[in-house]
């Protein structure tokens, strides 16, 4: 992101948050209500490393709000993990939760290490020594964490039995488990499954036919790799991905099986046989139909967003594109379906996750795909239309709907 434009995840959560409000006309006490966390807890984790010697973590869970349900969150490890930035995302995730009408509230934590730098061992003592100490703010029907930057579901594994020696066995205490532990068939491809569910509805929203479509995607970890296999199998060319190490791009379109068997090989998917190397900038810039941003924050921003050349872009990652950049991408009518619905497919996955946990029941993945399919399709519409019906952007709407149904339920409550 260019230095002129770096706005804090707070800040560009609060500057989402008070366009929609300024839209629903909700007043200054359920403002400074809805923009402040509920609760927050900070906590030290002592862990004595392989070589003797005690290093003390810092570690965080930020609980925005409970008022549609327990709330739900991820939990970040890495390096500059900060309360602001825990803050941002947990109110994110309120916002999530509600668009895609789930009964949670939302949440995050985080510990500020550098997993690559500790071992196995350190990691698993990071882990269990992190739900120690807020295993008393948490529980199935208060707060249900998951996996998020840097975390996975072997560190769910850990957390669970941490949680479990106090507690007892409570597969339902977090989600983005291990498969034998009580995880969800179908999480793995939750996200990216989803957010194509919401290309193919949007394309048929804004003229493209997705048969004879062509997209460009930016990352090809978890969601960008399959994104880039469920637009595939809808009929669409992939033309452009990239990764941490470049993009690669071929106009006929990538054979996408051919490319998984490459990273497998290689670790990235330049090398390529029969693409071109271009850049990640390149990338953006490539004309398409479907543009899906699915690697980093901030990548469309004020000195690229006048070359963006699609018709349409679907956030896959959190985050990819400025406030700034919106403004512009929207002036030259490039609709965007932004990320609290297009990457929802996780969550919603989760929330299958916890519900099975709960029934002590598992079902078969064809149910989960398809009950994710329905509900991230009716987030998707509800949002299309209150947006039409209204003039307001994709985004706009989506942060409208969501906010509303929040301020419902704490009238209901009695603001409590
Ligand atoms: P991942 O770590 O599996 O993959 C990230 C991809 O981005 C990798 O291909 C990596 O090489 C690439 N990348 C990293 N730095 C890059 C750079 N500087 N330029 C270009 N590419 C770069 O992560 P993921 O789980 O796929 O998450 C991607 C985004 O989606 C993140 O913003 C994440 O918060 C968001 N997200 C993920 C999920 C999920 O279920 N995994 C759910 C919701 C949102």
């Amino acid at each position: 992101m260019s230095t002129q434009e770096k706005v804090s995840m707070n800040e560009n959560t609060r500057i989402l948050f008070d366009k929609a409000a300024d839209f629903l006309k909700i007043d200054d006490e359920i403002r400074t209500l809805l923009k402040n966390p509920y609760r927050e807890l900070s906590v030290q984790i002592p862990v004595q490393l392989d070589n003797g010697k005690l290093k003390i973590f810092s570690g965080y869970r930020v609980q925005h709000s409970g008022l549609r349900g327990p709330s739900k969150g991820g939990i970040r490890f890495h390096q500059d993990v900060g309360i602001e930035e825990v803050r941002a995302l947990a109110a994110l995730m309120t916002w999530k939760c509600s668009i895609v009408d789930i009964p949670f509230g939302g949440a995050k934590g985080g510990v500020t290490c550098d997993p690559k730098k500790l071992s196995v061992t350190e990691l698993e003592k990071v882990a269990k020594g992190y739900m120690s100490k807020i295993d008393l703010i948490i529980g199935p029907s208060r707060d249900i964490p998951a996996p998020d930057v840097n975390t996975n579901a072997q560190v769910m594994a850990w957390m669970m039995s941490e949680y479990g020696k106090k507690h007892g066995h409570t597969p339902a205490i977090i989600t983005g488990k291990p498969i034998d532990l009580g995880g969800s068939l179908g999480r793995e491809d939750a996200t990216g499954r989803g957010c194509i569910y919401c290309v193919k509805e949007a394309c048929k929203d804004y003229g493209i036919d997705i048969q004879n479509s062509t997209t460009v995607i930016q990352g090809f970890g978890n969601v960008g790799s399959r994104a880039a296999r469920f637009v595939t199998e809808e009929g669409s060319k992939v033309i452009a991905v990239s990764d941490v190490e470049g993009g690669i791009y071929n106009s006929k379109g990538l054979d996408i099986k051919a490319l998984y068997q490459h990273v497998g090989e290689y670790g990235s998917v330049v090398g390529f046989k029969g693409a071109e190397k271009i850049t990640n900038e390149e990338l953006l810039e490539i004309p398409c139909d479907v543009l899906i941003p699915a690697a980093l924050e901030g990548v469309i921003y004020r000195n690229n967003a006048e070359k963006i050349n699609t018709k349409l872009i679907v956030e896959g990652a959190n985050g990819p594109v400025t406030i700034i950049a919106d403004e512009i991408l929207q002036q030259k009518g490039i609709p965007i379906v932004p990320d609290i619905v297009a990457n929802a497919g996780g969550v919603i996955v989760s929330y299958f996750e916890w519900v099975q946990n709960l029934q002590q029941f598992r079902w078969d993945e064809d149910e989960i795909n398809f009950k994710l399919k329905k509900r991230i399709t009716k987030s998707y519409k509800d949002v299309y239309t209150f947006a039409k019906e209204h003039n307001i952007t994709l985004r706009t709407a989506a942060f409208a709907i969501a906010i509303q149904r929040v301020v419902n339920v704490a009238k209901l409550r009695g603001w409590n």
